[in-house]
């Protein structure tokens, strides 16, 4: 069974310690300290863009079509193109099986998502068009809506889509009473609160940002000061991607 989540544990108490004395989490790390990320970009053929991130013991792909025809017609826009977004969950993805097929958290999350790109791509470039971003998570462990974004954002940019800038993505939480940066699952679990957000380092608007539990005005500053400069750190990963992409196709040319 999955874990309870924070809604259905407010006030519920956890038999491990999940920071110490020290101030060391669970997996070792400080309270401030990201888990390591690396992104690759371009990996599949087939796709128009596409980028592959590995985000602690996340593993997401992520892969891009268009601008091409809507369908059904209906959807199209007059005056801009749409962005849909498939977030999906391998069923091998997480502990127990997890059943296939869209449910409301991936509808929820596949939403949100589009919007965040909404912000950042040229829109009216591409009229009744519709840009496609499927994103698979092949491996979760907390935090797969701000890999698969942080990941879409590459593809997208590998797709040659003129964007205005790449959107990162990272949560940053509460947890015994700290304010954490980038949570495990365990304290994703039992923590008292996460909030993702996404981030447009260019122009520092704010694309996405979500709430689960509760925290006080100061720990929601503290907590975005906390997932902004990660996301100007991630950001710097995003671009390695993609310089190192191009590097590579200039060099089969
Ligand atoms: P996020 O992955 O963006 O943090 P959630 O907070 O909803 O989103 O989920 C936290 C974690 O719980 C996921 O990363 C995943 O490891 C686990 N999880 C989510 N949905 C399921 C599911 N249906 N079955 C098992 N584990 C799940």
């Amino acid at each position: 069974m999955r874990p309870k989540r924070k809604s259905d544990n407010m006030g519920g108490k956890c038999d491990i310690q999940l920071i110490d004395d020290n101030g060391i989490r669970i997996d070792g790390r400080k309270i401030h300290e990201l888990r390591p990320i690396t992104i690759e970009a371009g990996v599949l053929n087939r796709a128009d863009g596409s980028a592959y991130l590995e985000w602690g013991d996340n593993k997401v792909m992520a892969a891009v079509y268009g601008p091409r025809e809507v369908h059904p017609r209906h959807r199209q826009k007059a005056d801009r193109c749409i962005v849909q977004y498939y977030y999906s969950m391998a069923p091998f993805s997480v502990g127990d099986r997890k059943r296939p097929g869209p449910d409301r958290r991936s509808t929820e999350i596949s939403k949100i998502s589009a919007e965040a790109l909404e912000n950042v791509i040229f829109l009216d470039q591409f009229p009744r068009a519709t840009i496609d971003v499927y994103v698979t998570v092949l491996q979760a462990s907390a935090g797969t809506r701000c890999a698969a974004l942080t990941a879409a954002s590459v593809a997208v940019a590998d797709a040659g889509i003129p964007m205005k800038d790449l959107v990162v993505s990272c949560a940053s939480g509460k947890v015994e009473g700290k304010v954490v940066l980038d949570l495990v699952q365990a304290e994703d679990n039992f923590g008292e609160s996460d909030v993702p957000i996404g981030y447009v380092p260019k122009t520092g608007e704010i694309v996405l940002m979500q709430m689960d539990g509760d925290m006080t005005y100061e720990e929601m500053e503290e907590a975005m000061e906390l997932s902004i400069n990660a996301c100007k750190e991630i950001y710097e990963i995003q671009r390695d991607a993609l310089i190192r992409r191009y590097a590579d196709a200039e060099e089969v040319e």
